[in-house]
């Protein structure tokens, strides 16, 4: 379980995120963080990645104070809006460098074998098998963000961090991906955070949803009693 208590983000002058506090429970739990453009949403992303040092606060994960944790150490898997993969690596070779941080629990690589097996099985998860020669600059945005959630899914992360993975896609694509996301996330029990700024995306990816307003939590509940009056 992820845990964040009361913690602060400073940019200079600008208080992004404050006192935010959240837990996400273990499994394949997904949180969305909902607000507007501006509210922090990345900020408390980027903070729980390790990108963005905390002014004050705590974040644990598996009761881990993640502080002195540097960043490649959380095992922590992170997919951004425009996935973000290597443009001159293979579809398989993206891959191949999430299966290249896999680590086991002795802290040894995976061998050459299983990291191939392994690729073909996520690339097969993601709906992209037989895609594994293919370059990244030629797929769809789409296409593109399977590889991108495969790639950090390869070293089986603790967690999943998603800013706003679907945003950049057309309608029809979203509706697809977002159910695919869905299915990923409960198949590999992940507990993910998913940041967007989308009321409908939200409300179907997650099972809570916590509101962001100027950097801070507004109202955290399941989608259902989210905006039914009291
Ligand atoms: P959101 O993800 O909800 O759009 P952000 O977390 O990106 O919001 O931003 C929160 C606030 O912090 C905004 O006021 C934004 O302008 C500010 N901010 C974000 N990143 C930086 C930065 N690197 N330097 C200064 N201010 C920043
Ligand atoms: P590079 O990163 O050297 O430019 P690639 O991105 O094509 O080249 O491949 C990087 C690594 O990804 C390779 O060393 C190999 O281990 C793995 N790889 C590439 N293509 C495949 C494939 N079709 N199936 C399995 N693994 C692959």
């Amino acid at each position: 379980m992820l845990r964040l208590t009361g913690i602060t983000v400073r940019y200079g002058d600008t208080l992004a995120a404050h006192d935010v506090t959240l837990e996400v429970p273990g499994e394949a739990h997904v949180l969305a963080l909902l607000g507007p453009s501006g509210s922090g949403k990345t900020t408390v992303l980027r903070a729980v990645a390790g990108l963005e040092p905390i002014a004050s606060g705590s974040i644990t994960l598996g009761g881990e104070d993640l502080s002195a944790v540097p960043v490649h150490k959380r095992r922590i898997g992170l997919v951004f809006q425009d996935g973000q993969l290597f443009p001159h690596k293979s579809v398989a070779g993206n891959i191949a460098y999430g299966l290249g941080l896999a680590r086991d629990e002795a802290g040894r690589r995976m061998p050459r074998a299983a990291q191939h097996d392994r690729g073909a099985e996520l690339l097969e998860m993601v709906g992209m098998g037989g895609f594994g020669d293919r370059g990244v600059a030629g797929l769809s945005g789409g296409e593109a963000q399977r590889v991108a959630l495969a790639r950090a899914l390869a070293p089986r992360p603790r967690l999943l961090l998603l800013d706003e993975p679907l945003s950049a896609l057309d309608r029809g694509l979203r509706d697809r991906l977002a159910t695919d996301v869905r299915d990923i996330v409960t198949t590999h029990q992940t507990p993910a955070i998913v940041v967007t700024h989308d009321h409908d995306e939200a409300a179907f990816l997650a099972d809570r949803i916590a509101v962001l307003i100027d950097g801070h939590i507004h109202q955290i509940a399941a989608p259902r009693d989210l905006w039914r009056r009291p």
